[in-house]
């Protein structure tokens, strides 16, 4: 992309272009104030001059994100967008209502590298990564649609949050900007398979972001069949990642567990997670893993499910299942940009 999207700036960014452009400085706040609420029509906004609009349409993209597909669960009111990008790629965006307010599931990237075996993500392909006003965007526009302020934000859909992680970090200080979103770093997530490096990197930030890790394994060699990562960053190493973690930040971390029939969810391999996870502040977040045609896993039955959080709450571990949201949408990660992959390949 030569021209930036307009989301990609953040307020300093927008001075330095009023300067450049001999505007005064003030019009940068007026300018973001907009962008910030999610109002990319620019005829919306009334206290900007035409001259300075002309210019922001000459000099940036600004119609980069459009809604393709809306739907809603007719179980529980969940909604899945489908957000078409300027050029062509497809990211998927869940927003969910919990007690505490409305939660939304933003993508990092379009398609996925990481290849895990479960994940209907992975088996769509690779597109690209996302810019931080592309994720930004996700959380403006699905927000505003819904017509209300979002609680909290998981960087948990298509995409390693930690593939883009540049851009991560640019979108994760956009929206805890007081001038613009001002989201509490405390109520955003961000989610990945384990990327060593950038998780040390990531403990080391000055922000109260959660981190959740995807673990699905008690051992290296259940996790290599299940997700292609571990072949890189052994299981010691990655937990070793999460202790310096846990020392840099003094935060909980947590772990996603998905339980998959015969595989992942006996007595025994929750008996060694136990063992391997002691010692580390941590919540374990179960999940009934989605299945989905071509998936080589079926989920646990609901008694394997209840025996796996019963021994390792019984082990003294802080879990909690998962509930399921959307299913009739297919509220899964990339079930949905997968199946409209399909159509058009056919
Ligand atoms: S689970 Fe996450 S990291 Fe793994 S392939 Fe799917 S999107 Fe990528």
């Amino acid at each position: 992309m030569d021209k930036k999207f307009v989301l990609d700036l953040n307020l300093s960014d927008w001075e330095v272009y009023m300067k450049e452009k001999s505007y005064p400085k003030f019009r940068a706040l007026q300018v973001f104030s907009w962008y910030s609420k999610g109002v990319l029509d620019m005829t919306k906004m009334s206290n900007v001059p035409q001259e300075i609009k002309n210019a922001i349409r000459e000099d940036f993209i600004t119609d980069s994100m459009s809604i393709e597909k809306h739907l809603v669960s007719e179980i529980d009111g969940t909604q899945k967008f489908v957000f078409r990008l300027y050029d062509g790629h497809c990211v998927e965006t869940v927003l969910m209502r919990y007690k505490t307010g409305l939660s939304i599931c933003i993508s990092s990237q379009a398609g996925c590298k990481m290849g895990c075996r479960f994940c209907a993500s992975a088996h769509a392909g690779f597109g690209r990564s996302l810019t931080r006003g592309e994720m930004l965007g996700q959380v403006l526009l699905a927000g505003s649609f819904a017509g209300e302020r979002i609680h909290s934000v998981v960087v948990m859909g298509i995409g390693e949050p930690f593939d883009n992680y540049d851009e991560l970090i640019g979108f994760l200080h956009l929206a805890n900007d007081e001038k613009g979103l001002n989201l509490g770093a405390r109520h955003i997530t961000v989610s990945t398979c384990g990327l060593v490096p950038q998780m040390i990197q990531f403990s080391l930030i000055d922000m109260q972001v959660n981190l959740s890790v995807s673990l699905h394994a008690p051992n290296d060699e259940l996790r290599k069949s299940i997700m292609p990562i571990a072949n890189k960053y052994s299981l010691s190493e990655l937990l070793d990642a999460c202790r310096e973690y846990e020392k840099n930040t003094n935060r909980r971390i947590t772990f996603e567990y998905s339980l998959f029939d015969g595989v992942n969810d006996t007595a025994e391999c929750a008996r060694e997670l136990c063992k391997v996870l002691k010692g580390i502040h941590c919540h374990i977040n179960l999940i009934a893993a989605n299945e989905f045609d071509g998936s080589p896993f079926r989920r646990s039955k609901p008694g394997s499910v209840r025996a796996f959080q019963d021994l390792l709450e019984k082990n003294g571990m802080t879990v909690t299942l998962r509930r399921e949201m959307g299913t009739d949408i297919m509220a899964a990660c990339g079930q949905l940009r997968r199946g409209m992959q399909e159509k058009k390949e056919t």
